[in-house]
């Protein structure tokens, strides 16, 4: 008899976690999403509703929590510089006191438990591309901080309930994602430009658009996180799952210009405070010891989310 693993989900209804449940469930397991709905909304899992093996609860990861689960997965955190800068004190809590209450519940359970961590963790980073090993450079006080020193914590909460109490964690630094399911005004650049594109309003480049970043399809970043839990009790990360193909900001605009044949325009806008130079994932360790690597492009991942938004642009 198959026996259903019971999965815990934070941040289920958001963008990555809508995915995430959907393949959780596809591969027979019984799902529970967690979510307090700040960024992400129903309709992301409005197919899943049905499902009698999808469980839905309203809450908030900074309140403990007391379900019986196998796995969790903690990807509770908004997760693009506009929602998270919205309210970064509750950004910072809702990193280390949901690290510290899904730990303390993974602690209880004796459940595996994956940390959804970032690219943010290197900052402005002066090592490139950016291997597990850089510590990073980080300003601790900055607009991004909320985020970045939330994330930072959060993983050094993880790795001392490792050594402390014996969990079994997982760390995923995850880099650029994007996909279906975004939040259209995200305020991500993914999106930005292709709303932009669809309405034929301005795209807004900030800066001179030489910055780069690395963009990963969000099947792709899945299938990773569910490599990663599947591994042995050996293997912890912090490992990088993105997609290491480097684009400038320009480019990723004209790309989004001609897949949408839109008649935008480009307009420079000012540079945020602390946004980083140059972003590239080196996932020679994913490669090593997950067997992963990003299959979709950014053409094709293009292609594929470019509907979705034209959907929500009606
Ligand atoms: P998202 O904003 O779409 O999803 C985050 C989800 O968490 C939302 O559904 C939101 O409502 C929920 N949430 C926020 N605060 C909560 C709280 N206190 N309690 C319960 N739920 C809460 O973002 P995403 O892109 O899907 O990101 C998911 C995770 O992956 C985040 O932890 C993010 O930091 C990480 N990540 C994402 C990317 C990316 O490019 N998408 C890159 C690096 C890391
Ligand atoms: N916690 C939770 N669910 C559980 C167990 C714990 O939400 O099933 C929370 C609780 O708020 C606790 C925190 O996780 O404070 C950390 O738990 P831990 O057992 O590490 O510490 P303690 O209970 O001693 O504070
Ligand atoms: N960006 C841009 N125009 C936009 C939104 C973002 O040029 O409308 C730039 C932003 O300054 C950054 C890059 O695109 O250099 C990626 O930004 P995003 O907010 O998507 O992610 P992050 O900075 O967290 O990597």
């Amino acid at each position: 008899m198959h026996l259903r693993k019971r999965i815990l989900v934070t941040g289920g209804a958001g963008f990555v976690g809508s995915h995430l449940c959907r393949r959780l469930l596809a591969e027979g397991n019984e799902v529970i999403c967690v979510d307090n709905f700040y960024t992400g909304t129903k309709d992301n899992i409005l197919d899943l509703l049905a499902n009698p093996y999808f469980e839905l609860l309203r809450h908030d990861v900074t309140f403990p929590l007391y379900i019986e689960v196998d796995e969790i997965y903690n990807l509770a955190c908004p997760a693009s510089p506009v929602h998270y800068q919205y309210d970064p004190v509750q950004t910072t809590k809702t990193s280390v006191h949901g690290a510290i209450n899904m730990l303390g519940l993974a602690k209880r359970n004796n459940a595996k438990i994956l940390q959804a961590s970032t690219s943010e963790v290197y900052g402005d980073p002066q090592v490139h591309p950016q291997a597990e090993g850089y510590w990073g450079h980080v300003n601790p006080i900055g607009i991004r901080s909320c985020y970045d020193e939330g994330k930072r914590c959060a993983e050094t909460l993880f790795f001392d309930y490792h050594r402390q109490h014996k969990l079994q964690i997982k760390v995923a630094r995850i880099f650029n994602t994007y996909g279906p399911n975004m939040h259209p005004n995200d305020g991500r650049v993914v999106s930005n430009f292709i709303m932009q594109s669809l309405r034929s309003d301005p795209i807004t480049i900030f800066g001179d658009g030489t910055q780069t970043r690395s963009f990963c399809y969000v099947d792709d970043l899945v299938g990773g996180l569910i490599a990663l839990m599947s591994t042995g009790e050996d293997i912890t990360g912090p490992i990088n799952l993105g997609n290491p193909n480097e684009f400038t900001m320009l480019a990723l605009a004209e790309k989004i210009v001609t897949l949408t044949g839109s008649k935008s325009e480009l307009v420079f806008k000012p540079l945020p405070q602390d946004d980083p130079v140059q972003r590239q994932p080196d996932i020679s360790v994913a490669r090593r010891d997950l067997n992963w690597e990003p299959l979709v492009q950014l053409e094709e991942g293009l292609s594929k989310a470019i509907p979705y938004f034209k959907s929500l642009a009606g």
